[in-house]
C-alpha cells in the first residue's frame, strides 16, 4: 500500500494508534480503531499530520492537541514532549550555559526525564535523536 500523504504525496512515517488516539482531540480518538494504520506527514509545509489510508481520514493540525514540532509555525517547539522542552530552551543551554552534550541538556533542562514518548511525541518514538541533532546545530552556530 502507499504510504504517501494524500494531500501534499510524500512518504510519511508509520504511527502507533495508541499515541495517534492520546495526541488527537478526544472526539477523534473515539472513531480510531484497533485495524486503522496511521500516518504521520512529515512535511514542514502540509497542513495534514496523521492520515490513515484505510477510510482515507485526514487530521490536519487543528485536530491535534500538541504543535508538531517540524511543521511550519509550530509554536512552542517542542523537542521532548513528555518533559515540554522545546528547542529553544536546548539551544540556550548550549549557547548560554554551555551544555555540550546529552547529559548536560538532560541536567540543565530536564528533558527525558519522564519518558512515556509512546504517549506524548507526535512520532510514538524517543525524542533522543532530536536532541543530539538540535545539540548539534546549536553547537555549529557558536563553532
Ligand atoms: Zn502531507
Amino acid at each position: 500500500m502507499e504510504e504517501k500523504c494524500p494531500i501534499c504525496h510524500q512518504i510519511g512515517e508509520k504511527v502507533k494508534n495508541i499515541t495517534v488516539k492520546h495526541l488527537v482531540l478526544d472526539d477523534i480518538a473515539e472513531e480510531i480503531n484497533s485495524e486503522d494504520i496511521h500516518y504521520l506527514c512529515m512535511n514542514e509545509n502540509c497542513n495534514i499530520v496523521y492520515y490513515n489510508l484505510n477510510n482515507e481520514s485526514l487530521i490536519d493540525k487543528k485536530k491535534v492537541k500538541v504543535p508538531i514540532w517540524f511543521k511550519k509555525d509550530a509554536n512552542p517547539k517542542y523537542v521532548c514532549y513528555c518533559s515540554k522542552v522545546t528547542e529553544e530552551q536546548i539551544i540556550n543551554a548550549v549557547i548560554v550555559q554551555g551544555a555540550k552534550n546529552m547529559k548536560d541538556i538532560v541536567n540543565l533542562t530536564g528533558a527525558m526525564k519522564n519518558g512515556r514518548c509512546i504517549l506524548n511525541n507526535p512520532l510514538g518514538k524517543c525524542c533522543g535523536p532530536i536532541i543530539v541533532e538540535t545539540i548539534k546545530k546549536a553547537l555549529g552556530t557558536i563553532g
